[in-house]
């Protein structure tokens, strides 16, 4: 046993590999969730901290383990489709048809809760999340566990999410007994939330788009909290969306605009900050490597294909993290998984935004 700083208990974190070991992961995972324990374990969208969904103290671990406002509800993830019986109430109208076209996958649907959910899941609300991860290794850990599994990202509170098995070691190491490695995530941005209660609203944004949605079930409103701060005394529709988030220690600037006009932007910044001393390192895409030569960057992914650019942004904010304290990072249009980019990007950087448009 380790010791912690803070009164948790201590563990040794051992880290099993799904890949190399195959089963020994979820059977070893499945009698800790059986047990009332936490485990870390892979999805496609970025890892996740389980634990058995019926259990509200096991549920109230993930809390203190990451240091989680208890405010700040989790998703219920499922192995089968008709596991969402229990958990939810009734089965809103389009439901049936989002299930059977996006599940497995990256959506999980709000709808009001059943007795059966814990308060602890969904911190007093009178509705509950749910998803059905795409990931084999997460449905085999829910299936062999027998129960649904509630587990928000497996990161320390207001930290970039984790996107890899090192990540959730590096913030969890010694807090919690295992970590599952199953490779880096697929998608690397949390799942899509959508609200089923009134009319469909994207509560956070994901890999499954607000146009890919609405071809399905028709409108689809976009809450107001995805791009903007929210104003003092308002009242958050998806709790997370109130708290720092995905932030590095570094300062985070995010500079809008055509890619020439951020490039040139960036620069000029970037030869500011040098001066005043501070280690400054660019978030580039390929569009724009070119005109950072000399100048510290990383290569996120390509302008055009935003998922390229979600499937990095968590880990390059946290590698830039150990090198610079001030990153400055180019931004996209809001559309298609772009939303998705720029929800993450905005509250790593506190909503600081340059518009490379205008002149400075
Ligand atoms: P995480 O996966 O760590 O980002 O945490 C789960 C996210 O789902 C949080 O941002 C919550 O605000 C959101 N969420 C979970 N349950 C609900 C719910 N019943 N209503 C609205 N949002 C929810
Ligand atoms: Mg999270």
């Amino acid at each position: 046993m380790k010791s912690n700083n803070d009164d948790l208990p201590a563990f040794d974190t051992e880290v099993i590999s799904a890949v190399r070991q195959d089963e020994a992961g979820t059977i070893q995972g499945a009698k800790l969730i059986q047990a009332g324990e936490l485990v870390a374990f892979p999805t496609e969208t970025v890892y996740g901290l389980g634990a058995d969904g019926l259990n509200g103290e096991a549920v109230a671990k993930i809390f203190a383990a990451k240091g989680r406002p208890s405010d700040n509800p989790l998703i219920e993830h499922v192995a089968k489709k008709s596991d969402v019986r229990r958990l939810w109430s009734r089965m809103p109208r389009q439901a049936r048809l989002l299930m059977d076209t996006f599940w497995p996958g990256p959506l999980t649907l709000v709808a009001p809760k059943s007795d059966l959910v814990p308060d602890e899941v969904t911190a007093g609300l009178s509705t509950v999340a749910v998803r059905m991860p795409q990931n084999k290794t997460a449905r085999a850990l829910i299936a062999k566990s027998g129960v649904p599994i509630a587990a928000p990202s497996a990161n320390r509170s207001g930290r970039p999410s984790p996107t890899t098995a090192q990540h959730v070691l590096d913030d969890l190491g010694g807090r919690i007994p295992l970590i599952i490695d199953g490779g880096p995530c697929k998608y690397g941005v949390e799942s899509t939330v959508l609200s089923l209660v009134g009319e469909p609203t994207i509560l956070r944004p994901g890999a499954i788009t607000r146009e890919m949605l609405a071809a399905l079930i028709g409108e689809v409103r976009v809450s107001e909290s995805i791009l903007n701060p929210m104003k003092a005394g308002e009242v958050a529709a998806s709790p997370g969306m109130k708290y720092q988030h995905y932030a590095p220690n570094a300062d985070v600037v995010v500079v809008q605009g055509s890619p020439e006009q951020t490039a040139k932007r960036i620069n000029a910044l970037y030869r500011e900050a040098e001066a005043e001393g501070r280690s400054v390192e660019i978030a580039a895409t390929e569009q724009t490597k070119a005109f950072y030569r000399g100048k510290r960057h990383l290569v996120l992914g390509d302008r055009n294909e935003p998922e390229t650019l979600c499937a990095s942004l968590f880990s390059a904010l946290r590698e830039m993290d150990t090198r610079a304290d001030l990153i400055l990072a180019e931004g996209i249009p809001a559309e298609d998984e772009g939303l998705a980019y720029m929800n993450r990007l905005l509250r790593a950087a506190g909503f600081h935004m340059i518009d490379a448009s205008k002149e400075s």
